[in-house]
């Protein structure tokens, strides 16, 4: 199911009208696939039989396959699945939200990878640990959020593309998946329940507002100027600060939901009042919404959240700047809470497993 979960109405019809069939079956697969559900093409029963057979050649039954998930019903669900070609990833899911960007939601949110593994490198996060592998296809996509409503019985309607690796370095796909997620006919996630986040990527940053989906964007900044973002974060010296605020600019210009800023804090390397001060100047100036993130540790790496002494004292300076700043705390924490991590432990223990 995984590569039809990854067409659009319109390249279905095309595949379609490819094999001399009419447009209106692209739509009643979409209707068997999203609203009754039915992940074998021999069930799509108003199908002619003759389809059905070109369909089950056309997309091989390849799942994504729920090695096994954290949490129980309430809390936060961590699940990892098992890729076709053996790899592995990690998805989210956050029942009734806790605050995101200072709105606090009865919504029920997933938080989704968009590669295996992650190029970019920053220093303090997993998932770029073991650097990067492949990128998933929209269908690997979208069929994160089709296996975790099966499996929890609920509907997702909020998406957040904060899993695994870099969502703006895997555009095309990604850009298919927002659609198919988007539409209609398909997952019908309104594109403001949808939240692209970026370490930065400033061509892509400005593509994403060409979008005809309106989706919200988040940028992880984790430093409040160059010298202290570049130690952390390398990207910052292809897209330095300037750069990257000019393309958040033009964002904002072309949409109208507010940017967003996360900014984790880790003790002694991006805590100090005068990042506050001015993470919350360049969140004035930009009308961006902060939210803090302590750092979760990671297995392997030294890096440390501050006191939560130390966390207020950076929430108070920032908001006395004029800015709405909430401090993200997540429930299930204890468990490989940081993304990426899951995966790495999985790569260990469960490599050679038959996939
Ligand atoms: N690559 C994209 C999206 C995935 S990371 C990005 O960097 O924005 C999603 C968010 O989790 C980013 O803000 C990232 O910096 C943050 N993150 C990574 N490791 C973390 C950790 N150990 N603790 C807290 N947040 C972390
Ligand atoms: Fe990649 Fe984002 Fe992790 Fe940086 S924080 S290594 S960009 S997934």
């Amino acid at each position: 199911m995984i590569s039809l979960l990854g067409e659009t109405l319109g390249s279905l019809t095309e595949k379609l009208g490819a094999l001399g069939h009419k447009p209106y079956r692209a739509r009643q697969i979409a209707d068997w696939v999203h609203e009754k559900r039915v992940d074998d093409f021999a069930g799509m029963t108003d199908l002619p039989a003759e389809l059905r057979e070109q369909l089950a050649g056309m997309f091989p039954p390849q799942q994504l396959e729920q090695v096994r998930f954290t949490g129980s019903k309430d809390t936060t669900r961590k699940f990892l699945f098992r890729l076709p070609d053996g790899q592995f990833i990690e998805s989210v899911f956050i029942p009734a939200s806790p605050a995101l960007y200072g709105q606090t939601s009865d919504r029920r949110t997933l938080c989704v990878s968009t590669q295996v593994g992650c190029a970019y490198g920053c220093k303090f996060c997993a998932s770029g640990l073991r650097g990067w592998k492949r990128n998933l296809t929209a269908g690997e996509i979208t069929a994160q959020v089709m296996v975790v409503e099966k499996t929890t019985g609920e509907r997702v309607d909020n998406i957040v593309f904060m899993g695994m690796g870099e969502p703006l370095a895997n555009w095309k796909n990604l850009s298919v998946a927002i659609e198919i997620l988007n539409a209609p006919w398909g997952f019908e996630i309104g594109a403001r329940h949808i939240t692209v986040s970026t370490s930065g990527l400033v061509p892509q940053i400005r593509e994403l507002a060409e979008h005809p989906v309106p989706v919200r964007l988040a940028i992880s900044l984790h430093g409040a100027t160059d010298e202290v973002r570049e130690q952390i974060m390398p990207v910052n010296k292809k897209y330095p600060l300037k750069e990257l605020f000019e393309a958040c600019a033009y964002f904002s210009s072309r949409r109208k939901q507010k940017l967003g800023f996360e900014y984790i804090l880790i003790a002694g390397v991006n805590d100090a009042p005068e990042q506050a001060r001015l993470l919350a100047a360049h969140a004035r100036r930009l009308d961006a919404k902060v939210n803090l993130i302590p750092y979760n540790t990671v297995e392997g790496l030294s890096w440390e959240r501050p006191s939560e002494a130390r966390q207020q004292e950076f929430v108070r300076v920032v908001r006395a700047g004029g800015v709405v700043a909430t401090i993200r705390r997540e429930k299930g924490h204890d468990i490989d809470a940081a993304c990426g991590q899951l995966r790495l432990r999985a790569e260990d223990e469960l490599a050679g497993t038959p996939a």
